[in-house]
């Protein structure tokens, strides 16, 4: 029996991390196949070279252990299919490209994609399906929460706290806060593309501009 890497998603999430993943395996020297999971599709398929298919085919696959990234952007989407893959006791697999830069005492947690060019330096803890795509950056003492997304070019400055399923848009810049003081993001907030975050963001809200606003709901 064999070990099975998949990449959950095959929409532009999935096909962008895809070859991440198979530089994370020829850089490992790990000889495996990696699928797509997509349960848009009711018949197995091919997409980019790969075979793709919905979870419940991709369950029948025998295969000794099998691991598995989710590459969908929604958060709270990868924590549903976190929970379900838990359930049927099913690894979450984390990637990073080979040009990602992580310095010292770097914590992340399982099921996380660091997209090309992404840099983590130093004393930060990040959650689980933790997702910071292209040129992204995490500078010193950020703690950052479970099931987070960074589109690409996020600049989150030192002394930064992100609570769970808050999503950084394209291109935001955080102020740094300082270690009695850190900025906080609240959780599932939103951060629109190109923002910049000067103060403390409430839970739940979505902000844009410079600097950043609450943008108020009509
Ligand atoms: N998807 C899935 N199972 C789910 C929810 C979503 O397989 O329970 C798939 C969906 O079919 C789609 C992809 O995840 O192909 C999400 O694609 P989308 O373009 O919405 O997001 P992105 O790729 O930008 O994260």
């Amino acid at each position: 029996m064999t070990e099975l890497y998949a990449i959950y998603g095959a929409s532009g999430c999935g096909r962008s991390l895809m070859p991440v993943a198979r530089e994370q395996l020829a850089r490992l020297k790990i000889k495996a196949e990696i699928v797509f999971i997509d349960d848009g599709l009711k018949a197995p398929a091919m997409v980019n070279g790969h075979r793709a298919l919905n979870y419940d085919d991709f369950k029948q696959i025998a295969a000794e252990n099998k691991f598995v990234l989710i590459a969908i952007a929604n958060g709270k989407i990868r924590e549903m299919l976190a929970n379900k893959l838990e359930q049927d006791q099913i690894a979450l697999w984390s990637i990073k490209a080979n040009n990602t830069v992580t310095m010292d005492d770097v914590s992340v947690g399982a099921g996380a994609a660091l997209s090309p060019f992404v840099i983590i330096t130093s004393n930060i803890k990040i959650g689980k399906c933790f997702h910071a795509n292209l040129y992204s950056y995490v500078e010193h003492d950020c703690v950052i929460g479970d099931y987070v997304t960074f589109a690409p070019g996020v600049k989150c400055n030192g002394n930064i706290h992100i609570e769970d399923h808050a999503y950084i848009g394209t291109g935001a810049v955080i102020k740094q806060g300082t270690p009695d003081k850190p900025l906080v993001i609240g959780k599932g907030a939103v951060i629109g593309m190109g923002a910049v975050v000067t103060k403390n963001v409430p839970a739940g809200v979505t902000v844009v501009g410079n600097p950043a606003r609450i943008l108020e709901k009509k």
